[in-house]
């Protein structure tokens, strides 16, 4: 395999120390911060991230308040929920798990938290400043933590064609947003693919960056990757293997054992995009904390 292997568990820990060392700064100024994570229903998938999120929290020393409700929660309780944690002193971010049941619209949700407390940086206002490329708010934890994946592991943006493969509010477009930006992590001319795009290989054959958040298990070959390419892999899609005890396993959107053959990194699947989704979250919470005594 002469890919270097992207170690997002290394790089996530390293961020999570950080966050934990800003937490107890805070702390001896008598601060602590303040998570609230919201889970709406039993979707196991949903119960399995709202609990990782929270005991990255309780380690990052926060304060972790995990609120769990049942599936028939109408939408206005959801409501009145938020805007209690809006107005908790005790509370710095406030994540509300999707998805929600049927009855719930996410969009109302998601505008009804506080942008000063939205840490998954799903909020209009979040993402205008992002696009925009104002510092001051929340950037979405998933293209974050890539961003952050690719500065530590010492690639070279600017410059650089970046192709993106998604359009997702929680990934691709916020990831095409920081890509196009203005700066040393960022400044690639950027190309972003979707269901409609007419060669999908050309695209990704030119990219010396492919990001991959398809949600389609091995998406990607190495006949569609560029020698020497970097390639990040976001997929995280539950397959059949009876191989394993449970009968299933995680297999991401890029055929790792052929693209490794020929890129020149590659994040694995598990252990290296999702990690970091948590520990940008926890970096999210402390900042949103210390923007509190600024
Ligand atoms: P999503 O909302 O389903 O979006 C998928 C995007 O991929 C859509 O824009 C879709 O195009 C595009 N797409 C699907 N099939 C395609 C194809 N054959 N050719 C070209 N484009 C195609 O998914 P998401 O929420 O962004 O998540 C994507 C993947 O990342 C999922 O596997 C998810 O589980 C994973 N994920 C992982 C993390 C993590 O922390 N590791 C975080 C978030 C997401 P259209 O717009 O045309 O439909």
């Amino acid at each position: 395999m002469p890919a270097e292997l992207i170690d997002g568990r290394a790089i996530a820990k390293k961020i999570r120390a950080d966050v934990a060392e800003r937490a107890k700064k805070l702390a001896q100024g008598g601060l602590r911060p303040g998570l609230a994570v919201v889970m709406v229903g039993d979707n196991p998938a949903s119960a399995v991230y709202t609990a990782a999120k929270s005991k990255a929290a309780e380690e990052a020393g926060f304060y972790s308040l995990n609120l769990r409700l049942p599936a028939d929660t109408s939408e206005a309780d959801l409501l009145s929920r938020v805007d209690a944690l809006n107005s908790d002193p005790k509370i710095h971010g406030i994540l509300v798990q999707m998805p929600l049941p049927k009855q719930i619209d996410p969009d109302t949700v998601i505008r009804r938290i506080d942008p000063k407390k939205d840490v998954d940086g799903f909020h209009p206002v979040n993402v205008g400043k992002m696009l925009i490329g104002e510092r001051d708010g929340f950037i979405p934890c998933t293209p974050a933590g890539i961003q952050v994946l690719l500065k530590e592991s010492g690639v070279k943006t600017p410059g650089k064609d970046c192709v993106i493969i998604g359009r997702s509010n929680i990934v691709g477009k916020p990831m095409a947003a920081l890509m196009m930006q203005d700066n040393e992590n960022a400044n690639c001319t950027v190309t972003v693919c979707h269901r409609r795009t007419v060669d999908l290989k050309a695209h990704t054959r030119a990219a010396d960056i492919l990001i991959v958040a398809a949600g389609r298990p091995r998406i990607v070959t190495a006949d569609m990757v560029k020698p020497g390419a970097v390639v990040i892999d976001v997929g995280t899609n539950r397959v059949n293997d009876p191989s394993t005890k449970s009968g299933t396993r995680l297999q991401g959107d890029v055929d790792f054992e052929s693209v490794s053959e020929i890129a020149s990194k590659i994040t694995p699947v598990p252990g290296g995009v999702g990690p970091m989704t948590i520990a940008m979250l926890m970096a999210n919470t402390v900042r949103a904390a210390e923007m509190t005594v600024r």
